[in-house]
This record gives C-alpha cells, structure tokens and sequence, in this order.
C-alpha cells in the first residue's frame, strides 16, 4: 500500500466523492454523501460486496428507536454510551462514543423509512453489557441480507460500485488527498481523482503480520472475518502521519462451530447453556462474554470447547439463519439425556453428568460459581439437550485511525487530514485495548453511525 504525490499523475476519472470498501460503512456513507447531493464512486476489491458485513449476524445495536417504542422497550443514548464505557473500562473516547450511541438509531430509522430496510428489535434475549434489548436486525437477522439490501438501494440511487478493483494507491497533494490509484484483476490499472475520500475497507484482520504485532494472543487463531480485509487503512493512514489507537482491541468469538465454522449465536450461552472442554468439565465464566471467550477456548485442548444447552434454547436460536445452517450441516448434536450426549460427544459421562448438576444447582440457589458467573434468572435445562462443539476466532480488529465527530481522520498533532474520512472497523472504535471492551454490536455500530457521518461529511465537503 503506497501514498504518493500526485504531481505530474494523470488521472482517468474525476469524482467528488471516492468510497473504498463496499461493506456496511462503505455502502452507507455512500447513501449519504449522495443525499448530501455529491456524486460517489464506490470501490471494492471483490466481485460482489461482501465484506465482513455479510460474515456477521447483522445485528446493530440502537437506542430509543421506534421499534423499540413499539414493544414497549424504555432506553436512550445515555444508557447505550454507559454499557459502552463500562465494557471498555472507560478507554474510548467518550465524545466518540456519545456521537455513534446518539446517531445510530437515526440512522437505522433513515435506512428504514428512506431506502426500505426492514429492521426489527430482538425482544427474546439480551447480549452480555447490554441493559436493554437494542440490537436489531432484518428478517433473517443475517449480514448477508444487511449488505445485499444496502448494495440495492445504493444500485437504486444510481451510484456505480467498481468491482473488482483493488486501490493501493493513494496520491496526495500538499496535505490532502488527490486521489487513489487501482489495479484490476488483470493486472490493469486506473486513476481516479477526488475531492473527499472515505475510507471503508475495514481493520487488519486478515493481515497476519499485523495481528501477530497488534494481537499477539490471537496470533494462530482461525480468522473469521473477510480475507480482503488486509489493513490498508491503518498502512495508509500510518504512511499519511495519521494518528492511531487501540490497535490490540479486538473482537474475538468462543463460538463457531469446530469444523464447520459457522458462527452459533452466544444466546446459547446467555439462556443458561455453558462450556466444558474434553473433559467434560468448565473451565471459565463463559458471561463475561463472548470475544474475551475466544481466549479461553483456545486455551484447551486442541482449541477446542463444547456448548451444551437444550431444546428450549435451541428454539431462540433458530431464528438465526447461521444456527439453521449449523443444525442442516449436523453440527447440533441432539440427544435425550446427558448419558446419551456425553457418548456422542466422546466425553467422560460421569464428568459431564456432574457438570450439568452443578450448573443446576447454581440456578435453584442463586449462587455464582468459582469463575464468578451467576446463573441467576436463568431456567434450569430440560431433555432433550443439544451440543455443539465450537472454537475461538478472530472476527475483526477494532483499533484504527482516529476520528473526529466528523469521522475525519486527525493527524498525531489533532489537526484533520482535510478532506480524509473514516469509518467501520476502518477507524479506531469504541472498545478499548483489549478483547473484553467489545461491547456486542460495537462492529456495526462503527460501520452505520460513523458511515452515514463520514458520507454526510463528505458529500458537504466535495459540494462546497
Ligand atoms: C462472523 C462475524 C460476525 C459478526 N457479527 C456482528 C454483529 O452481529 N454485530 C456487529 O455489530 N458486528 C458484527 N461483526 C463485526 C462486523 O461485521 C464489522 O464490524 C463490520 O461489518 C465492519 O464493516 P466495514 O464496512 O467496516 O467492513 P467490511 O464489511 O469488512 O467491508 C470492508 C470492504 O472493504 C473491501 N476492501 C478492503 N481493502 C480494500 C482495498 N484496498 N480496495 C478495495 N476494497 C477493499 C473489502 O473487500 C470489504 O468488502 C461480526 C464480524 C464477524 C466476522
């Protein structure tokens, strides 16, 4: 990833606004920046947009919406920004974060009422941190659906997606961006020349030098996320003398489905379910939640852990597409009584059995264990029970470039690169240093709120 000067360069097109990565930040901060009445130009690396976007459950998380007025749910940015600091043991930026808790649910009302995106909140269980129900998600509660229905609408605004088109150049002029230069699959190239660039093409991920240095934790874990996300913002920006921060924080995952790898929703933990490793035994407060868990699953043999929850929760959890899937590839591991799943599961029975007492126990008493997990509120679990055996990941990274409210990136002396924005997992979030200041929902969160200020900042820059 190089930035040069772009003096002498000619440049083959010329847009007012240039977006790179088509995921939810990219896609929405073009909606915007085109309802700021610029014309944009979207480029993305991939044949189709899909980004880490389309890996995800899709859920975003909104405070005091009108879904949430509807089913009589009572919660307000205050509430969402205190779940936020609380979880990142107040490291982030607490400007930055009253900004995204106080613009998120506007702009998922926007993406609504605007552009036809039917969300819903999930009323029938809450994720770890959060004090009130607020992630909603469209009908499938898929990222996939949250990203092809934002492709339509930006295919319906009549703004272009380049596909295809790697950008690994970015050219300045004095402290400003001039333009980027791309190279296409067979090897040709093209210069496109703008008055504001957003960049969306996520964190560094996918880039394992830059996790091993960022992350060395999660150095050898399975990545999770999209491959295309390779860092090139964090190299530009670092190039660029940008300011960045957070760069160990990090959303992991202590539950995809080992070998399938497909993602089970943590409601299975949350409803009253728990972990046990070979042995049939706990090892770890599984509700802290579930990135610090990737750690800890890890940590077991061969990396591995088992989920056991039951048909009740099962029930919760199929309205995710992802545990559909699970359940269709045999993931799921059914079975009427716990002597029964200790046997498909390998495991030592009375081990197992033994487990499952004590968890029980801990629920009629009210008692937390000695990981300090309380079960408190929880239903104890009925027959038939359900399984899955699961490993940790890497989802995304959630360091970056810093950001003004205006999602423009600051330099290491605070004074903006003028006509540089950033958002999603592009920019610094809201989730501190570690992997415990992942608040669920802090990925898209970054990606709605900070792109629709990012496109909203951009298109009133290149119109000016
Ligand atoms: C399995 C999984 C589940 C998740 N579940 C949730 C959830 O339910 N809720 C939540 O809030 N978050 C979740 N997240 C996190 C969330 O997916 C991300 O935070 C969010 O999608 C980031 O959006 P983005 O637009 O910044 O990046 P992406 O969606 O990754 O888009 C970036 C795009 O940039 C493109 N790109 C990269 N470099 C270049 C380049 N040089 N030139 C051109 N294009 C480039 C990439 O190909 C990609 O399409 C999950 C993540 C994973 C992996």
């Amino acid at each position: 990833m190089r930035v040069e000067s772009a003096e002498g360069i000619a440049f083959d097109i010329d847009v007012p606004v240039a977006v790179i990565g088509a995921g939810a930040a990219g896609l929405v901060a073009a909606l915007a920046a085109h309802e700021a009445g610029a014309e944009v130009l979207v480029i993305e690396r991939d044949p189709v947009p899909r980004g880490s976007t389309a890996l995800s459950a899709g859920l975003v998380p909104a405070p005091g919406t009108r879904w949430q007025r509807e089913a009589g749910l009572e919660d307000s940015p205050e509430l969402f920004s205190a779940d936020i600091m609380a979880k990142a043991k107040n490291e982030p930026d607490p400007a930055l974060v009253a900004r995204l808790a106080g613009s998120v649910g506007p702009a998922l009302e926007w993406l609504s009422h605007r552009h036809g995106l039917p969300f819903s909140v999930i009323t029938d269980f809450r994720y770890p941190g959060h004090s009130a129900n607020r992630m909603h998600g469209l009908p499938s509660r898929s990222g996939e659906e949250l990203v092809d229905r934002l492709a339509r609408a930006v295919e319906a605004a009549g703004i272009p997606i380049l596909c295809d088109a790697t950008v690994d150049t970015i050219y300045t002029e004095g402290d400003a961006i001039r333009g980027l230069g791309l190279v296409r699959p067979d090897g040709s190239r093209e210069r496109v020349a703008c008055r504001a660039l957003v960049l969306a093409c996520n964190g560094y991920g996918g880039n394992k030098a830059l996790v091993a240095q960022h992350v060395p934790e999660l150095a050898g874990a399975l990545y999770f996320g999209h491959e295309g996300n390779q860092g090139d913002a964090l190299l530009w920006g670092e190039a660029l003398g940008a300011a960045t921060r957070h760069l160990s924080g990090h959303q992991g995952h202590g539950s995809v489905a080992h070998p399938h790898g497909i993602l089970i929703t943590w409601a299975t933990v949350t409803e009253g379910g728990f972990q046990v490793n070979a042995e049939g035994r706990r090892f770890s407060n599984e509700s802290k939640g579930y990135s610090e868990q990737a750690a800890e699953v890890l940590r077991q043999p061969d990396g591995l852990a088992v989920t056991v929850f039951d048909e009740r929760i099962a029930g919760i959890a199929r309205q995710f597409e992802d545990f559909r899937r699970a359940e269709s590839a045999g993931a799921i591991v059914a079975a009427d009584t716990i002597a029964e799943l200790a046997t498909r599961l390998h495991m030592p029975e009375a081990a197992l059995a033994g487990t499952l007492d004590e968890v029980e126990a801990l629920k009629r008493e009210g008692r937390r264990d000695e990981f300090g997990r309380s079960f408190a509120g929880v239903p104890a679990l009925e027959p038939p029970y359900r399984a899955v055996r699961v490993t940790g990941a890497l989802f995304h990274t959630q360091g970056g470039l810093v950001v003004d409210r205006d999602a423009r990136v600051l330099t290491q002396s605070g004074a903006p690169i003028p006509n540089l924005f950033a958002a999603g997992g592009a920019a610094c979030g809201v989730s501190g240093t570690g992997p415990g200041g992942y608040l669920s929902g802090n990925g898209l969160l970054a990606a709605v709120a900070l792109g629709r200020i990012a496109g909203q900042a951009a298109g009133a820059m290149a119109m000016a």
